[in-house]
C-alpha cells in the first residue's frame, strides 16, 4: 500500500508500505477512502519533536472494514467505521467513566500510520463506531473530522463547560479551536468569542457560531475578554494550541469559579503555582476521549446537523501528502484531506 512517512524536518514521502495484517484477534483491518493532516503531526515535521527513525504518519481515519480478528464480535467486514487517535478498549474502569483516550490498553495510532490507504485498528469492538450505512461521498470529511478534530473541540468545550447563559472564549484558531467553537454552539452557548486575525478563519468561526471576534493575543487578548465581560472574564474557555502563552491567555481569560478545557497538545508549558492558586478556575484537558462523544457526532453528521468537514479548505490525493503538509505549516491550509 502507500502510506506518508516522516524522514526529517519538512521532509514526508509517500512510499510503499507493508500492507498490515491481523496481528491480534482483537484487531480490524480498514481501507481508508481518505485521510488527512493534523495540526499536531506539524510538531514532529517542524523537528520541535525529534524523531529517531523514518515514521509512518497520521492518526485521523475513517474506512470500509476489510477483515476482522477472531475475537471480534461487533464490526463487521463491509461496514463504514470511525474511531479515534487512541484505540481503546472501551470497558476498563477508565473507558466506562468516559476517559477513552487513557484507557488502560490504550494503543496509540499514531504509532501505526493512517497517512495511508489501509490501516490495522487494534481493540476493533472498543474503538470503532460504525455509521448506520455506508456514507455518501460529502459526508466522508465530516466523520473523518470526527476522529479527531472534532472529538478534540468538542472534549474542549464539554470540559470548559460550555452551555446555555454561558460565554465561551476559544484561544487558537486551528482546526480543533474552530470545531469548538461548532461544540460550544451546539451544546446552547449564549455567546462565543473566537480569538483569530486571520480573515479565513475568522470567517468559519462564524459561520460555525462565533458571535464576537477577539484579534489580540496574549494579555492584550485578556484585556479584550475582561472589557466584553463585566471584567469578570468568561465562565468557559477552550485552549487549542499549547503553548505557554495560549494557555496562560485561557486561564487569565476564565473568571473565578469558570472552566478552562485545555486540548492543545502541552509543549513546554508550565504553570505558575501562586497565580493558579488566586485564579480560582477549574482545570481539565489532555487527549481528548473523542470515543465517549463519537455516537453522537456520527448522528449530528449523518442527519447533516453539522458540517464540521468544512475545516478541509485543501484536498489533495494521498501522493501529495508533502504539499499538505507544507500548506499547513506555512498556514496557507487550516486542514488538508488527502484522498486515498
Ligand atoms: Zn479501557
Amino acid at each position: 500500500m502507500r502510506g506518508a512517512v516522516l524522514y526529517g524536518p519538512r521532509d514526508v514521502r509517500v512510499e510503499e508500505r507493508p500492507d498490515p495484517t491481523i496481528i491480534e484477534p482483537t484487531d480490524a483491518i480498514i481501507r481508508l477512502p481518505a485521510t488527512c493532516v493534523c495540526g499536531s503531526d506539524l510538531w514532529p515535521y517542524r523537528g520541535i519533536e525529534p524523531i529517531s527513525a523514518p515514521t509512518p504518519m497520521g492518526h485521523e481515519y475513517v474506512g470500509v472494514v476489510e477483515e476482522v480478528g477472531s475475537a471480534v464480535k461487533n464490526i463487521k467486514p463491509g461496514q463504514f467505521v470511525v474511531g479515534s487517535f487512541f484505540a481503546s478498549d472501551n470497558t476498563c474502569p477508565i473507558c466506562q467513566a468516559g476517559y477513552q483516550s487513557r484507557c488502560v490498553h490504550a494503543e496509540l495510532m499514531g504509532e501505526i500510520g493512517t497517512q495511508a490507504q489501509f490501516a490495522r485498528i487494534p481493540l476493533a469492538d472498543g474503538t470503532l463506531v460504525a455509521t448506520p450505512n455506508i456514507p455518501s461521498d460529502d459526508l466522508i470529511p465530516s466523520l473523518l473530522a470526527a476522529s479527531d478534530v472534532l472529538g478534540a473541540g468538542w472534549f474542549g468545550a464539554v470540559a470548559a463547560e460550555a452551555g446555555p447563559g454561558k460565554t465561551v472564549a476559544v484561544v487558537g484558531d486551528g482546526a480543533v479551536g474552530l470545531l469548538a467553537v461548532l461544540a460550544a454552539k451546539q451544546l446552547g452557548a449564549e455567546r462565543i468569542i473566537a480569538m483569530s486575525r486571520h480573515e479565513p478563519r475568522q470567517r468559519l468561526a462564524r459561520e460555525f457560531g462565533a458571535t464576537d471576534i477577539v484579534t489580540e493575543r496574549g494579555d492584550e487578548g485578556v484585556a479584550r475578554i475582561k472589557d466584553m465581560t463585566d471584567r469578570l472574564g468568561a465562565h468557559s474557555v477552550v485552549e487549542a494550541v499549547g503553548t505557554q502563552e495560549s494557555m496562560m491567555q485561557a486561564i487569565r481569560s476564565t473568571r473565578p469559579g469558570g472552566h478552562v478545557g485545555y486540548v492543545g497538545v502541552s509543549h513546554g508549558v508550565e504553570l505558575p503555582g501562586e497565580e493558579l492558586f488566586f485564579a480560582e478556575v477549574h482545570l481539565l484537558g489532555g487527549p481528548a476521549p473523542v470515543r465517549r462523544f463519537l455516537p453522537n457526532l456520527i448522528d449530528l453528521i449523518w442527519n447533516r446537523k453539522i458540517t464540521p468537514g468544512k475545516v478541509f479548505d485543501l484536498e489533495l490525493p494521498l501522493e501529495q501528502a508533502a504539499e499538505g503538509y507544507r500548506a499547513m505549516d506555512e498556514r496557507r491550509a487550516i486542514k488538508t484531506l488527502l484522498k486515498c
